[in-house]
């Protein structure tokens, strides 16, 4: 392809986006395909000649979206949203041009310095303690990784070099084998199975610990736990503290387990994958009230602050740990500046990154402060919307304190007539939840996901919800 025919297929791929995204509301949100269903519809071998991209065009409609689920409908209320916004995809298009790798400064300075002040940025917006900053001149600093799930591993990894270290020094006979036998973190039942895999990833125990009845874990419980470990000769060495959890969207109480965390010297990371988008509004920061008492902190633009996946942001007060833990320097990364500018290779498990920082910058400069917080407030508006929508109706209840764009709801019925009320709710196809179960109490999400998604989608949702009621408990 030359650039001429670029330019052409690039104009009709962005009124193809565009159209797609302006009438996804349009589409049904979960396709009907059953597995398998792609194969017969493309050849069973590359071809041999390069095809025309009209006909990699129409095969779009034909091959791909008979079995795309739509993210991004307005009436999409699974999971935790997924964002998506035209700046960050415009910037995609810039990163996917320049398409560096950039694992050290030198490698693409560019790549490495809007990191660096994107994360400061951002850190600001949230009114981050300036320990994480790097204009601050300290140590700390902040790095996009891939996921969430990528950060809880990273921290653990560093909790665990610092640890070892620490113990070293205390033992210095002590083996590091005899000290990672010792090593035992911390987190609640109600974190995100990443926190689970992130120490069977680290080759380390992780006690999982039960939170309160209103599903906060607290300091009391952690403090207990560490005591029980240290008296059985174990090394408390690392805690996940959730803010916004997968199932409930509640809140650990940070503000106990900070102290906790810093008397014990256990490494504090605070997941706050979801939620901690909410924090750029000045009302939802009491909910992460003790955030200077973490070690390291996380969460997702690319969940709900409109920067298309993957973007997660994790700042770090001492990154020493992480670079020192993952330091491995052949010759052919090594560069002349080292030093002077973070090489974020060492921040992360891969080597190769993106260019991921652009599509921040994209995003906070297209948007502006003001406008995503009013996207935030918006959404959370929408959940209460439909809380109050579900509080009208005493066949339902609300299951959990609705705090952010999540409302957790059951009809005052078993959990087998829940399951059949969501499994009959997602067949319509109209709208799309998915459960949890909390104390063997099993409920409905829905989370609102689409920036697309108005008051009037929320009407519709649930009138779904209640005539798929209505047809069950007939
Ligand atoms: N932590 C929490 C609280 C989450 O809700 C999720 C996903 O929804 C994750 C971690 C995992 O996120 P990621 O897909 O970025 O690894």
């Amino acid at each position: 392809m030359e650039a001429n025919q670029f330019k052409d297929f690039g104009k009709e791929m962005i009124d193809y986006v565009a159209g797609y995204l302006e009438n996804i509301r349009e589409r049904r949100v979960v396709p009907t395909v059953e597995p398998g269903y792609l194969r017969p519809l493309i050849p069973a071998n590359a071809p041999e000649k390069p095809d025309k991209w009209e006909d990699v065009m129409s095969d779009i409609e034909r091959v791909i979206m008979p079995g795309v689920t739509h993210w991004h409908s307005p009436r999409f209320h699974a999971y935790f949203p997924t964002a998506n916004s035209y700046p960050a995809i415009v910037a995609d298009i810039l990163s996917g041009a320049i398409a560096c790798i950039g694992f050290s400064w030198i490698a693409s300075p560019a790549c490495t310095e809007l990191e660096v002040v994107m994360l400061d940025w951002l850190g600001k917006m949230l009114d981050l303690p300036k320990e994480f900053l790097a204009c601050s001149g300290g140590k700390g600093g902040g790095v996009i990784q891939g996921t969430a799930s990528e950060a809880t591993l990273v921290a653990l990894l560093g909790a665990k070099a610092r640890a070892i270290d620490r113990v070293k020094k205390e033992h210095p006979k002590m083996k590091d084998a005899d000290i990672v036998s010792k090593l035992v973190g911390y987190t609640s039942s109600q974190s995100h199975s990443s926190v689970e895999r992130a120490g069977l990833l680290g080759g380390v125990k992780l006690r999982s610990l039960q939170p309160d009845e209103t599903n906060r874990l607290r300091g009391e419980t952690l403090e207990n736990a560490i005591k029980k470990d240290l008296e059985a000769g174990l090394i408390p060495f690392y805690a996940v503290n959730t803010l916004g959890t997968t199932s409930s969207c509640t809140f650990d109480r940070l503000d106990e387990i900070g102290p906790v965390c810093n008397e014990y010297n256990v490494w504090l990371h605070v997941d706050a994958a979801y939620a901690g988008s909410a924090f750029i509004c000045p009302e939802y920061r009491y909910l992460m009230k003790g955030i200077e008492r973490a070690d390291s902190f996380n969460f997702n633009p690319h969940k709900w602050l409109l920067v298309n996946f993957d973007c997660s942001a994790m700042w770090l007060k001492d990154p020493s740990w992480l670079v020192n833990a993952f330091n491995v320097d052949p010759l052919y990364l090594k560069h002349e500046q080292q030093g002077a500018a973070p090489d974020y290779r060492h921040w992360q498990i891969p080597l190769g990154r993106r260019f991921r920082s652009l599509k921040l910058w994209f995003v906070l400069r297209l948007y502006g402060i003001e406008n995503l917080q009013a996207h935030i407030r918006k959404q959370i508006e929408l959940a209460h919307y439909f809380e109050s929508l579900v509080r009208s109706d005493d066949r339902f209840e609300i299951t959990e304190e609705v705090i952010m764009g999540l409302v957790c709801f059951r009809l005052k019925e078993t959990n087998h007539v829940n399951e059949v009320l969501l499994k009959r709710l997602n067949g319509r196809g109209v709208i799309h939840l998915v459960p949890s179960k909390i104390r063997d109490i099993y409920f409905l999400r829905l989370a609102i996901c689409s920036r697309y998604t108005e008051k009037s989608d929320i009407d519709i949702s649930w009138k779904e919800v209640k005539e798929t009621a209505n047809e069950i408990l007939a």
